[in-house]
């Protein structure tokens, strides 16, 4: 299939906001597609991707290298590309913009078609070391040079991984359903259990409904972590759930173990494996657990003088490449773990409370490292030992404490009513930076104010405040610098920038604004942390904003 049929729906998907008709476009798009083309492939392309969602690889090319191959192909300076992606806010129309100027110098020599495409992208992602690139810069230049206008435009924006059709994950799996007649729910878990839509879409087609239901977790390829909400009152939460387990709340990093044979890998909440920044957790792993095939899940924290560090001193050691060594000399971890996915088989329809039981009976605690997570079993009867679980919690160090619903299974990237945190600290908004303006006298070297935006249910972004308080000079520094790599334009004193950054912003109050593009904004935004453990698919959205104002 030529690549322009793709391109054709992206503008169609680019013309309309509205969810359903969305839906509409891909779904037909999807019944058009002939057998002897990958569906899979096609699908990730449709997400801005080339790999499922539970790969942590990418593509890995920043906006230097491809402007240089743009002005190559177009035949102008590098710094008229940077020109017109300053004028047009956007790599994708910048390039639109040059290739319908561009005199014709070459003669279509072929058609782009799909696979094409996807395989020299994939290629792109897979250089690494001597000339690596000059290598790039020639796979790009190969692909643009056979590229309409409208081609390297959303090419150029594949590449960078910013698509900016508005299309989520929600939007491609309903048009699976729609597709393939498929009952939404059996393409909802199969997407759950597979984290790969690619898959999703390739099985709905071949082997339909009965097909999905087939597939299930993979020891090795991990899943989205079920996320919590905000527990109102420990009362109130343990009275609506009868039953719940109460365990310290960890402020450390979320660890998803896989064990398949004889390989232990380690994911973030982001699904990124960092396995070899932990070598000692690999290690306790092996230990402690049976040699059978499991996926546990837990919370990692660094420690001194036994004493429970902050989370950013743990994200150090998730961060290091190098001298692990010594990171694990100075920043010893610990492990506590609450959760059993799988265990010989898929664990995560089975009750918590017997999950737990089974991880109870399976991880030998013997080592000081090796801890399941403190737990009591709490109901109306022993509110107070919940209290104390809390306040002992917080006397510690840690930042609260889990209310889980006893009965309930585990839903990989639910955030539901049946898992809540209960914490010290007033609820926060994790938000993504999008622009920001130049600070005055002392501050006149920095990025002084953020400008940051929450997702609609489109996954488009919506600016609703700027941040200015909180930052300590090192940060602004460290934010500042991080903003110049990822700028896209600069006007005046203001810049605006991918969306890269994350960050976790607490507020005194959510008000009605036009002003801001999510028509609300936030009163006196403080910057809490930078979440260098969350990507812009984790930040919160206009919806939970919304549930959180009190008009
Ligand atoms: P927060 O910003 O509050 O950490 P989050 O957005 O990172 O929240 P949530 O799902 O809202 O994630 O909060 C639950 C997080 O708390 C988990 O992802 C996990 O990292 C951490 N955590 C610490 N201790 C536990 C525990 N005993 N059980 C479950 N999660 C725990």
């Amino acid at each position: 299939m030529n690549y322009q049929e793709l391109v054709n729906v992206y503008i169609d998907l680019d013309n309309t906001t509205k969810r359903l008709e969305k839906t509409e476009i891909i779904a037909n798009f999807f019944k058009r597609i002939g057998d002897d083309e990958s569906i899979s492939n096609i699908c990730l392309l449709i997400l801005g991707s080339i790999f499922p969602a539970w790969s942590d690889k990418e593509i890995g090319i920043g906006d230097k290298l491809l402007t240089q191959a743009v002005a190559k192909v177009v035949g102008v300076p590098p710094s008229e590309v940077e020109d017109n992606i300053r004028d047009e806010g956007d790599i994708g129309l910048a390039c639109e913009k040059l290739f319908s100027n561009k005199k014709q110098t070459t003669f279509f020599s072929k058609t782009l078609t799909i696979d094409f495409v996807f395989n020299s992208l994939q290629r792109l992602a897979e250089i690494s070391g001597n000339r690596s690139t000059n290598k790039k810069i020639s796979i790009i230049t190969e692909l643009l040079s056979l590229s309409s206008a409208s081609e390297a435009k959303y090419i150029s924006r594949t590449i960078i991984e910013e698509l900016r059709i508005g299309v989520g994950e929600g939007i491609v799996r309903d048009a699976i359903s729609q597709a393939f007649g498929i009952d939404k729910k059996v393409t909802e878990r199969a997407h759950m259990l597979t984290n790969d839509l690619g898959l999703v879409a390739d099985v709905a087609r071949s082997e339909g409904e009965s097909g999905l239901k087939k597939l299930t977790l993979t020891p090795g390829k991990p899943v989205k972590p079920m996320l919590a909400q905000l527990s109102k009152g420990i009362k109130e939460s343990i009275s609506e759930m009868g039953e719940a387990l109460c365990e310290t709340k960890y402020d450390g990093i979320r660890l998803q173990i896989h064990r398949k044979k004889d390989e232990i890998n380690i994911f973030t909440r982001r699904l990124e494996n960092i396995t070899a920044a932990m070598p000692e957790i690999v290690k306790l792993i092996d230990e402690s657990l049976p040699h059978f095939d499991f996926i546990v899940e837990g919370e990692v924290i660094a420690t001194k003088d036994g004493k429970p560090l902050s989370f950013q001193n743990i994200l150090h050691r998730v961060k290091r490449k190098y001298n692990i060594e010594e990171a694990i000399e100075n920043v010893p971890l610990k492990l506590f773990l609450f959760d059993l996915l799988y265990y010989k088989q898929p664990m995560i329809d089975e009750a918590l409370i017997k999950r737990r039981e089974v991880l109870e009976e399976i991880v030998d605690t013997s080592k000081d490292e090796m801890n399941l997570s403190d737990m009591i079993i709490g109901t109306c009867d022993n509110i107070d030992e919940v209290e104390n679980l809390f306040n002992k919690s917080i006397e510690e160090n840690h930042e609260g404490i889990m209310i889980k619903d006893s009965k309930e299974p585990y839903i990989p990237g639910l955030r539901g009513k049946k898992m809540l945190k209960f914490k010290a600290e007033p609820e926060t908004l994790d938000v993504v930076v999008v622009g920001g303006t130049h600070g005055v006298g002392k501050r006149g070297d920095f990025i002084g104010s953020y400008l940051v935006a929450l997702k609609d249910e489109n996954d488009d972004l919506k600016t609703v405040a700027y941040a200015a308080t909180g930052l300590d000079d090192e940060t602004l520094k460290y934010l500042t610098e991080k903003m110049k790599e990822y700028e896209i334009s600069e006007k005046g004193t203001h810049v605006i920038v991918h969306p890269k950054i994350i960050l976790e912003i607490a507020f005194s109050e959510i008000v009605k604004s036009p002003e801001y593009e999510a028509g609300y904004s936030l009163r006196f935004p403080v910057v809490k942390r930078i979440r260098k453990d969350k990507s812009l698919k984790d930040i919160d959205t206009i919806e939970r904003l919304e549930s959180m104002y009190k008009p």
